[in-house]
């Protein structure tokens, strides 16, 4: 195998690792599906799902998600906003409003899934590694995938000290996965590499003793398992301050759709929210606490205000819904976590004399305009 080099026998990795996977038959929702039914929406929306977020994550929203939408073309017919409320809760929305696209694209043109990993990345929200995932899982095509475990386990194997994830780095990866693939079983490869990153090659104290790969590993050899590959350079977190205001009255809540330029959770339904921290008593309206909330590379610290109104009116970015619906209606964690923290304040003794007084302030606001 070339693109190993002389460095590990092709042949030893291929057999040890697959036969390794085989024997591990981890029950994973999505690969006892594809096994009974060779369905690929089944491996595509596993696919979506799992990009940056953990197995365990996906779990239970994965199964809920395929009977709700059992099709492309069901995704497809559902509107925007049930799409998101069925994946509440696993952050980065955008990659499942590219998946709803994608479907529909397939609707509009009556056209059946890609047979080809060329037709797969043609389509919305499919990159090279979910197009080479989908062409070797579900077609069978010697397409290797590299993610941060397949460069992992190729540092450590080869001994590669430097950062993981140089440009350099995963064009020899993809290749050494490419060839790999051409043996066979490329989608048993490309998911035994990653598997064994997720459960035996994980990023501290790696279980070298049960790994396949042992007798061929550099990284093993030398004991320089901690040293390759190198840390990547962490990018420090940047921090925010938002302000999340719920306005309500005795028994109603306005939930307001984020515009598509909002800098966090964009067309979604939320509390009203802007930047900047809250002050302690507003003309009608009081801080009940904050929250703290992590978007992508942001740290949020977030004030939570409640404001009493008399009336809420729906238009076409607001909705006012009865307190009873609105956690099931909330799709982000960061409103979930502001619903909590107003249920909690609502269950305060002083909260009711609270509603009434700040509804009070409001009508004599409203009063003088
Ligand atoms: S022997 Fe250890 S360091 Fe080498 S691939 Fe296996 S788990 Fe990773």
């Amino acid at each position: 195998m070339d693109s190993f080099g002389d460095s590990v026998d092709g042949l030893f990795f291929y057999s040890k690792l697959l036969a390794w996977y085989r024997k591990q038959d981890r029950p994973l929702p999505w690969r006892i599906l594809w096994n009974k039914h060779r369905d690929p929406w089944h491996i595509w929306v596993s696919e979506i799902m799992l990009q940056q977020t953990l197995i365990k994550s996906v779990m239970p929203v994965y199964e809920r998600f395929l009977k709700q939408f059992p099709s492309p073309l069901a995704l497809a017919e559902a509107p925007q906003e049930d799409v998101r409320l069925a994946v509440r809760g696993l952050g980065y929305y955008r990659r499942f409003d590219l998946l709803h696209k994608a479907c529909r694209r397939l609707q509009v043109k009556k056209i059946p899934l890609p047979v080809s990993y060329e037709g797969w990345l043609e389509l919305p929200g499919i990159g090279p590694y979910t197009a080479a995932a989908m062409a070797s899982i579900t077609l069978g095509l010697p397409h290797g995938v590299v993610d941060g475990n397949v460069e992992r386990v190729f540092c450590r194997l080869l001994d590669i000290r430097t950062e993981p994830n140089l440009p350099a780095l995963k064009k020899r990866f993809k290749k050494i996965m490419d060839d790999i693939c051409q043996m066979g079983s490329a989608g048993d490869v490309n998911q035994a590499v990653m598997e064994l990153g997720q459960i035996i090659c994980t990023p501290s104290s790696p279980l070298c003793i049960k790994c396949p790969l042992k007798p061929v590993c550099r990284s093993f050899a030398a004991s320089s398992q901690a040293l390759a590959p190198a840390a990547k350079a962490k990018q420090a977190p940047m921090d925010v301050n938002l302000q999340l205001e719920i306005r309500h009255t005795d028994s109603f809540v306005q939930l307001f759709l984020r515009p598509a330029d909002a800098k966090f959770l964009k067309g979604t339904w939320g509390f009203s929210t802007s930047q900047g921290h809250g002050t302690e008593w507003l003309p009608d309206g009081k801080v009940i606490g904050t929250i703290k909330h992590s978007i992508t590379k942001h740290r949020i610290t977030a004030d939570v205000l409640c404001r009493a109104q008399n009336s809420l009116e729906p238009a076409s970015d607001r909705k006012p819904l009865a307190f009873e619906d609105v956690e099931k209606n909330l799709v982000s964690n960061l409103d979930r976590k502001a619903w909590n923290l107003f249920e909690q304040s609502k269950k305060s003794p002083v909260f009711g004399a609270k509603i009434k007084r700040t509804a009070k302030i409001s009508e004599s606001i409203l009063s003088q305009l």
